[in-house]
């Protein structure tokens, strides 16, 4: 059976530049709003998202051959149906994201982060190819992250019934990954406030979870497609403004 790779949290060397870069972006990424609370915790606890009226300009640091360029742009466009920002490709390696597909990772800075790193540096890592099983989930899924999207199976709300003795033993031998990694990415929640809609098992954001590795009852299979909800997210974040000056959701 084929499993996903997982995709791993880059985390960010700098908390400060990534909580300044998300402010100066988007004031509505300012943490705690609603409470008024500013504490140590808020450069964890703010949101990364775009500034909706901005350009997102994007670009290759390597040079893959043209079908693979292609399949990539593809689908990350599938994201542009559902969103004001402007999703651009451009020449060169100047873009605000910056993809690299000669590495062995499927990873991704979180939205803004994306600021906050040297730009000599790639945002978005690709491994997989367009003839791998799991292509269309990994681009779509990174390119999530670009928009500012954490991992659905960290969402507070998930509770999922994991068999974290097994989680450990497999993912130390299926990915090398040790008991810290393991912690961090499969059963730490997400606290931030980005975490806006209801807990949705069908988020391309989600792992699929097998069924071995939970209480025999639970599992999440490899999601394909942007769900209704990951839709709805992004379409709420990135509204699309009419003439009139209102904004309104697609359907
Ligand atoms: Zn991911």
């Amino acid at each position: 059976m084929h499993t996903l790779k997982p995709c791993l949290l880059l985390g960010v060397n700098d908390p400060i530049a990534s909580y300044r870069s998300a402010i100066n972006e988007n004031p509505k990424n300012m943490a705690n709003k609603q409470t008024g609370k500013v504490s140590a915790r808020a450069t964890a606890l703010n949101t990364k998202f775009w500034n909706p009226s901005r350009t997102l300009t994007i670009s290759f640091m390597d040079n893959p051959p043209a079908a693979l360029k292609d399949a990539i742009k593809a689908l990350i466009r599938e994201w542009a149906d559902y969103i004001s920002l402007p999703l651009v490709f451009i020449e060169g390696k100047q873009g605000i994201i910056r993809i690299k597909t000669a590495t062995d990772q499927n990873a991704s800075q979180i939205g803004t982060d994306a600021l906050a790193i040297d730009a000599k540096e790639p945002t978005l890592f690709i491994s997989s190819r367009p003839t791998d099983f799991d292509f269309r989930t990994v681009v779509l899924h990174e390119f999530g992250h670009a928009l500012g999207l954490h991992h659905e199976h960290l969402h507070p709300d998930a509770n999922i019934p994991w068999n974290k003795a097994k989680v450990y033993e497999e993912y130390a031998k299926k990915w090398g990954m040790d008991k810290n990694a393991v912690d961090l990415n499969l059963f730490t929640p997400i606290s931030e406030a980005s975490t806006i809609t209801d807990y949705d098992k069908t988020s391309i954001m989600h792992y699929p979870v097998e069924k071995e590795l939970t209480d025999g009852r639970f599992e999440v299979p490899m999601n394909t497609e942007l769900s209704h909800h990951d839709k709805h997210i992004v379409s709420h974040l990135y509204p699309v403004e009419h003439s009139d000056g209102g904004s309104c959701e697609r359907p």
